[in-house]
């Protein structure tokens, strides 16, 4: 993407009509603190160096562009995986937290806090906390808790401290306020390190930066393998949207790559459990953004479901409010059956066990059709690992 491109942010931190800052007057000055820095600091020379160094040497990238052949037969197109799964920590969550935590020792600050569904992107903080020798602070919902056990053991293997959210429905949405209360409580040592394109301006653009990473790798990828840098169409999952933001960015203003964003809708779009944002939600503000999230008529916010702890948010970034009102993206949804099918076939054509989340992103393929010609990208934002207990139990595998 160019420097400048219609879908930036703008100088207020608007996409269209969605985003900017919405914030208590007690954030403000750590807001305020972030926005007036975060551009310069991250096109610093030694800032760049420091980070892509940490990218190849300590997260894996770059990250492979992998021809799935048996699928690509399969669907009758040509198939590519962006191996995010195979990144440090499982997940892309780690590119954003690697960026963040040298964004937080440029600022002078000494204590990490951050919020987690899935517990992904507090394994990826509590990572980049150990290698900097930061303290960790992670939020994560009492139901989470109980059912990302390997993920809260791993943060605390990390030598950082989860505090459990038990308001509202205990999960990301409610560890999300507890993180933004902390941060007010402490202003001036504590650094807030958001999972995804969600939250006041500057962090849905900040976080973005960062992914991109994987959408710039994936142009010079593409142009060696097949011979052209545009593919004919990307697919990500969405929860805040942060894995399809980095899969999108360099794509956002070649029109004719079709861009495709994938909802979770849990037990069925309307059967009341479900996380689809872009279908159900209406315009609103939650975690200080102005965005599309799904909300009563007197803005109550609905409790969100999805078998994926990490599509089980009721909003989305501003970004994908504004690709999706504008047209730019397409969005679409998968059910729990759906994703867990797809998660069965990937296992047995490929040889490759999915997360959850990134399985809402496979489940769109048998529900449309390319051309023999096209080139479809595949952003598989992460494996399988942290859901086992839910593949025993959908599966049988249980003795
Ligand atoms: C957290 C997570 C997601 C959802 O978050 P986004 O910000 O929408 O990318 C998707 N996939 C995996 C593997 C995750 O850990």
């Amino acid at each position: 993407m160019k420097e400048k491109s219609k879908f930036s942010v703008d100088s207020k931190g608007f996409y269209g009509e969605y985003g900017g800052a919405f914030i208590p007057e007690l954030l403000y000055p750590n807001v305020k603190e972030l926005e007036e820095n975060y551009l310069h600091i991250m096109k610093e020379e030694q800032f760049q160096k420091d980070f892509l160094a940490l990218l190849k040497d300590y997260v894996g990238r770059p990250t492979p562009l992998y021809f799935a052949k048996r699928l690509s037969s399969k669907y009758g197109c040509k198939i590519y995986l962006k191996r995010e799964d195979l990144n440090h920590t499982g997940a892309h969550k780690v590119n954003n937290t690697i960026g963040q935590i040298l964004v937080a020792q440029k600022l002078g600050k000494k204590r990490i806090i951050a919020e987690t569904g899935a517990g992904q992107h507090g394994v990826a903080t509590a990572t980049a906390c150990a290698l900097m020798g930061l303290e960790c602070i992670v939020y994560m919902g009492e139901v989470d808790i109980a059912r990302q056990a390997p993920n809260v053991a791993r943060m605390k293997m990390l030598g950082a401290k989860v505090i459990a959210a038990t308001s509202g429905s205990k999960t990301l949405k409610d560890a999300t306020n507890e993180a933004i209360r902390d941060w007010i409580n402490n202003p001036t040592d504590t650094y807030y390190i958001i999972g995804s394109v969600v939250g006041p301006h500057p962090y849905p653009d900040m976080v973005a930066r960062f992914q991109s990473v994987i959408s710039q790798e994936m142009k010079q990828q593409l142009l060696t393998q097949t011979g052209n840098e545009l593919p004919s169409c990307i697919i990500a999952c969405i929860g805040g949207g942060s894995n399809a933001a980095g899969a999108f960015y360099h794509f956002l203003d070649n029109e004719d790559v079709e861009l495709v964003a994938v909802e979770a809708s849990g037990k069925g779009i309307h059967s009341g459990e479900s996380a689809a944002t872009m279908v159900l939600g209406s315009d609103g503000i939650i975690h200080a953004s102005k965005t599309k999230l799904m909300q009563t008529k007197d803005g109550q916010i609905i409790e969100p479901y999805s078998i994926s702890a990490g599509l089980d948010y009721p909003g989305i970034g501003p970004l994908h409010a504004h690709l999706g009102e504008s047209g730019r993206a397409k969005f679409v949804s998968a059910t729990d059956d759906e994703a867990l099918s797809a998660v069965r076939e990937l296992c047995e054509l490929e040889g490759i066990i999915p997360a959850l989340e990134s399985a809402h992103a496979l489940a769109y393929l048998p529900k449309t059709s390319f051309n023999t010609n096209d080139t479809v990208v595949i952003n598989l934002s992460g494996r399988g690992d942290k859901d086992l207990s839910t593949y025993i139990n959908a599966f049988g595998y249980e003795q």
